[in-house]
């Protein structure tokens, strides 16, 4: 019998085919269509009627030693026939007599006999075949989850479900299931992909979605992740004794990365990787990558390999292609990141060696190809896929500051997995948002499966299915939102950052008429679906990150035409607009089950707290409100311009370190005098600190506060020492707040005293800590 090798088949360009000939929804890359439409059969197509009436005289064929994802398949199709017809297809195994109406599932002994050879390595692992034949179906995959991915590609494609969240799935009801021929191949060029967004953690939607993680997000197929020299070196064990194995950098040895020339080290990495690997022997990939920090080894041997090399990968590669040697059965994965980014020129990775690449610097707002400000980094790509072949990416698709805020960036999630399927990168990493929530979550999560599994799917498409399907009638407001806020971005030409903020974006894409007009779309789209309450959650948790930005604009600017004050009377009061909206924002936060509107700090709660914090020390223009600053510490290097007149606006800093703080590093203290111009009655003297401990911003140790009369003697009125801990890492703001006997006084005087270097336990142990300081009130 002649065997048909499906591999060869494939283009030169290897990308994903997708031959369905009849199909619910058109997700054909226009290519294939045309091609079909050339070649369709002038012969009638010879119907399999599935169901009839609730009852289908099919049945399930598994091999007779079928495997567990085999048989998870054969229960999902059978489970899914009956709530789409209601018929109760039975599962049986190869070895029983064969029938006319056959489902045949997996690696299957049948398929010989109904005359498809299939060569299933060519479909690798995951990839997989739905094809008609006379009146069987045959759903056949790769060897490790090939065929339950095309279980669900087939309810998806052929049955019209869908699983757009966990919790939003759609399953037509059809009591007559009617297929027309099939002969559908789908064979992955990303194999391994995986979602960082736990929207996409939930089991059956990371098998639905062809995904590679577990159910926390974790990635079984890695048994070490990234920066794993210091845990196969570990300085702790080695430095003393042997600070040779570490870097020189000028002239001293330190223990920041390995001397990769140094053969000793190469044993002990390899010593330990192995004992490593025994304990979980499963796993595919490891990491033997660079520290994370840019002080490599400058010795005499290694920069000999780097200076031939030119770019410190030299070493790099030479040391992992080393160790790989000893590994050939896993594959040896290493960071090309920072210091060593650039692909060597003349050595190869070995080919059980996988490249780490990351795009954290990129913009978001141009595809990376056409970004000129991407250029290196697309030269880095072009590079090493030319000469590694196995290469990971690890991509951003959300902002990390501010989760809940507007990302238009949607439009480049598929031109970007396109740049890097097109040279050589078979894995991608795509982290999102690792908590609940964040904009567009679902929808974001949902588009890079799509994208992660055929990067030339229909882009359009796939985001109108979702949108109607999610979003109902609501969907045309929706993705008018999308599109009107995308193209205010494209056309204000400015960078979309992936640590913006919504008030950088305030003359782009959310500029005060822009926000008009998308709090209009959303009038619209929750009123068209107010009759039904899931609906109308849903639209209302895609206009969060809108309200967020409004309330984040208010913030920076207190008092402008949109900010939290408005006066009334000649008084400062807050907004109602403003706070009409934290409790509902908030609330909704709490409901949907967000933890962090920020990547490392503040819970949906104390941004509200922030908020009421801000309500009620309302727009106070106290002694000290328009009043210059004199630093005599930091001096004047360490000040950003306009540092005279920060602490003393009347804008508060609050959760987002990004605006309204005054921050300085290099150990320096804050000694400021605040002239009032004239003499006043004082009783009281506050300022606030803000922590984020992680990124070494950490609150005074102590803060004193002093008043004058001549701006030479002072009196001290209040001592204030820090009480917080600093060991914890989420954001904090802290009052230091002194309260005294009424005294005459002109001059303010503020000493905030830093902790200096940060301490042994601290991941930045022995830098400078930073102080944030915001807005010095006096009354
Ligand atoms: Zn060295």
């Amino acid at each position: 019998m002649e065997k048909l090798n499906i591999g060869r088949q494939l283009p030169a360009a290897s990308m994903i085919i997708l031959l369905g000939l009849m199909g619910l929804f058109s997700a054909l890359p226009l290519s294939a269509q045309k091609k079909n439409k050339k070649k369709a059969p002038a012969a009638p197509v010879q119907q399999i009627i599935l169901t009839q009436d609730g009852i289908s005289p099919y049945r399930i064929v598994v091999p007779a030693a079928a495997t567990p994802s085999e048989l998870k398949a054969s229960r999902v199709l059978q489970d899914y026939l009956l709530q789409i017809s209601g018929a109760a297809l039975p599962i049986v195994t190869a070895d029983k007599p064969r029938s006319k109406n056959e489902i045949v599932l997996g690696q299957n002994e049948r398929l010989d006999e109904v005359g498809i050879p299939v060569n299933l390595n060519s479909l690798k692992q995951d990839g997989f075949l739905i094809r008609t034949d006379s009146l069987r179906l045959i759903i056949a995959g790769g060897n490790e989850k090939g065929t339950l991915y095309g279980v669900y590609a087939f309810l998806e494609k052929y049955l019209g479900c869908r699983m757009y969240s966990p919790k939003v799935k759609v399953i037509p009801q059809q009591k007559r299931i009617v297929l027309g021929k099939i002969d559908d191949l789908q064979v992955p060029v990303i194999g391994f992909r995986d979602t960082h967004y736990k929207v996409s953690w939930d089991a059956e939607y990371t098998d639905w979605h062809k995904l590679d993680h577990g159910e926390d997000g974790e990635r079984p197929d890695w048994g070490m992740w990234v920066h794993t020299f210091n845990t196969l070196l570990p300085p702790e064990i080695h430095y003393s004794d042997h600070p040779e194995y570490f870097a020189l950098v000028k002239d001293k040895r330190i223990p920041t990365q390995p001397c990769l020339s140094n053969p000793a080290v190469l044993e002990i990495v390899v010593q330990n990787l192995r004992r490593k690997i025994a304990q979980q022997p499963a796993a595919t990939y490891w990491s033997v990558s660079q520290n994370d920090n840019r002080n490599y080894c400058t010795c005499d041997k290694c920069r000999a390999i780097d200076d031939r090399e030119g770019s410190p990968s030299g070493s790099i590669i030479q040391f992992v292609n080393q160790v790989a040697e000893q590994f050939p059965d896993k594959m040896i994965s290493t960071l090309a990141y920072e210091y060593g980014r650039h692909a060597p020129k003349t050595l190869r990775p070995r080919d059980n060696v996988n490249i780490m690449l990351c795009s954290i610097e990129a913009f978001r707002d141009k595809p990376i190809k056409e970004d000129s400000t991407s250029a290196d980094f697309v030269r880095d790509v072009e590079d090493w896929g030319k000469i590694a072949r196995d290469i990971i990416v690890w991509d951003y698709v959300i902002q990390f500051n501010n989760l809940v805020s507007p990302f238009p960036n949607l439009h480049v999630l598929q031109p970007n997995l396109q740049f890097f399927a097109d040279h050589g990168v078979n894995a991608m990493f795509e982290q999102g948002n690792r908590e609940v929530g964040g904009e567009f979550a679902a929808l974001r999560a949902y588009m890079i499966s799509k994208f992660l599994w055929n990067p030339y799917e229909n882009a359009d498409t796939v985001m109108n299915d979702f949108l109607r399907g999610y979003y109902g009638v609501a969907a045309p407001s929706i993705r008018s939102y999308i599109d009107e806020m995308r193209q205010a971005l494209i056309t204000s030409r400015q960078p979309l950052r992936i640590f913006g903020t919504p008030n950088e974006a305030s003359t782009s894409y959310l500029t005060p008429s822009l926000i008009q007009r998308y709090e209009k779309l959303f009038d619209q789209a929750e009123a068209a679906v107010a009759q039904s309450p899931e609906v109308l959650e849903r639209v209302k948790i895609a206009r969060q990150p809108l309200q967020f930005a409004i309330m984040e604009q208010a913030k920076k600017n207190p008092t402008g035409d949109r900010g939290v004050f408005a006066k009334v009377n000649g008084k400062w009061e807050v907004r109602t607009d403003i706070r009409a909206r934290i409790d509902p924002f908030t609330d909704l936060c709490i409901r949907e089950g967000v933890t962090q509107v920020k990547e490392w700090s503040t819970s949906p709660e104390e941004y509200r707290a922030n908020m009421y914090r801000l309500f009620s020390q309302g727009m106070n223009e106290h002694l000290a409100f328009g009043k210059r600053a004199v630093f005599t510490s930091p001096s004047a290097d360490k000040l950003p311009e306009g540092a005279d007149k920060i602490l003393t606006d009347g804008k508060r800093g609050n959760h987002d370190d990004n605006y309204n703080w005054l921050e300085f590093s290099g150990q320096q203290e804050l000694d400021v005098v605040i002239d009032l111009e004239e003499v006043k009655k004082v009783r009281r003297i506050e300022s606030a600190y803000y922590q984020l401990a992680f990124w070494l911003r950490i609150l005074p140790r102590q803060v004193e506060y002093f008043v004058s009369l001549d701006g030479k003697n002072f009196e001290r009125v209040g001592v204030i020492d820090n009480t917080l801990p600093i060991d914890q890492y989420g954001g904090r703001v802290r009052d230091f707040i002194a309260e005294f006997e009424p005294r005459d006084a002109r001059y303010i005087r503020v000493k905030a005293h830093t902790i200096g270097n940060t301490p042994e336990w601290h991941p930045g142990a022995g830098r400078p800590a930073n102080l944030v300081v915001d807005e010095i009130v006096v009354e």
